[in-house]
């Protein structure tokens, strides 16, 4: 089968032939319908992060969705043909966070799953899936379409689910970075929170657009002049709720000073930037949280509010030969909403 492969670091990643793999006990092949194009994935093909000691090469898309093709000896749950979404952190399923659905917290494999850390992921023609617990059945849903709901729909649903408790009527939510994630982080705070004011924030004016036709109140570019208004708006106070699905120094400063005393500032983006902390700054008692994707319960929620057309994210199709050039236009900021390659 094809196969859109890392090869060397800060290398482009190459279209190469790959066995079409055997599931064992417990696996299932999947045939894929979408893999999503993360802005992580810009960020892995650069380096491993320290202490990561994974091989090269590895097929990338950890965002994946598909047909069940194939079930190994004794899987169960699913029968061939069946439309799936793929929870993407592979837990050993027996730590206690794993016990909980919070495969993305495992103790063992720290929630590495396929298209991620030298395990082969979705950008291929087939995605073997070590157990049928990471598949939850799409029912009407295009498998198609729906692969971002893995990650950049899971992702923003946790980070915005926990912190729910703060969003209140005439509570202030604030996305900075009205991409992939931050267009369904707009949606979802729409969806969970219908008191909440939603502010995106961007430095590109189509995104903008966007995060507006997705139901932000407000759009605003970024800087200090979105600091001033997230201000006016609060009396002064601040937002409840900033998710920074940036996370570079500017952004990072920034979302300091749109939050309030006692919210959250939540740290989405992997930009590497870092965040300055001293007494006053974030405000007091302000939680600083970086959350790494999303539990196994949730990703059924988000099945369900998909299901619902609460959420839905803007797909630009690519067959797998253009899979490079879907990465170029997600560096070059040019993909209005998600690049989906499909096999
Ligand atoms: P994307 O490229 O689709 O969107 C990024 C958005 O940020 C774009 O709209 C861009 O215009 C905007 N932006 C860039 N610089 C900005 C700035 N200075 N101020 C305001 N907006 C700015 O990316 P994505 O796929 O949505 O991913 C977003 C980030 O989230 C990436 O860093 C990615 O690695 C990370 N991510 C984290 C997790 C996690 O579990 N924590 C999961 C998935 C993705
Ligand atoms: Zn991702
Ligand atoms: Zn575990």
């Amino acid at each position: 089968m094809r196969a859109f492969q890392l090869v060397e670091w800060q290398q482009p990643p190459e279209l190469r032939e790959a066995p079409v793999p055997e599931p064992g006990a417990g696996q299932v092949l999947v045939k894929v319908a979408g893999a999503g194009a993360c802005h992580s994935d810009l960020h892995i093909m650069q380096a491993p992060a320290p202490g990561d000691d994974t091989r090269l090469p590895f097929t990338l898309g950890h965002e994946n969705a598909g047909w069940v093709e194939t079930l190994g000896p004794g899987a169960t749950g699913f029968a061939p043909g069946d439309p799936v979404i793929v929870y993407g952190p592979w837990g050993c399923g027996l730590c206690a966070n794993c016990r909980e659905g919070r495969e993305n917290y495992c103790q063992e494999t720290a929630g590495l799953g396929g298209g991620l850390a030298g395990h082969d992921g979705g950008m291929a023609e087939y995605l073997l899936v070590p157990a049928s617990r990471f598949l939850i059945p799409l029912g009407s849903l295009d498998p198609r379409g729906a692969a971002p709901l893995s990650d950049a729909g899971l992702t923003s649903y946790h980070a915005v689910k926990r912190s729910l408790h703060l969003l209140g009527p005439g509570s202030t939510a604030v996305v900075i970075g009205a991409g992939g994630l931050g267009q369904m982080a707009i949606q979802i705070l729409r969806a969970l929170s219908a008191a909440t004011t939603v502010v995106a924030v961007d430095t590109d004016a189509g995104k903008l657009e966007t995060a507006k036709r997705m139901g932000a109140d407000e759009a605003l570019l970024s800087g200090e002049q979105a600091v001033t208004r997230i201000k006016d708006m609060t009396r002064g106070q601040g937002a409840q709720l900033v998710l920074d699905m940036v996370g570079v120094d500017p952004t990072l400063r920034m979302a300091a000073q749109m939050a309030r005393v006692l919210g959250h500032l939540t740290i989405v983006g992997l930009g590497g930037g870092a965040l300055p902390v001293d007494f006053s700054s974030p405000p007091h008692e302000c939680s600083v949280a970086s959350p790494y994707w999303g539990f196994i319960p949730e990703l059924i929620e988000v099945i369900t509010l998909a299901q619902q057309q609460k959420i839905k994210m803007l797909v630009e199709h690519f067959p797998l030969e253009r899979a490079g050039a879907a990465y170029q236009l997600l560096h070059d900021g040019k993909i209005q909403g998600r690049a989906v390659i499909t096999p």
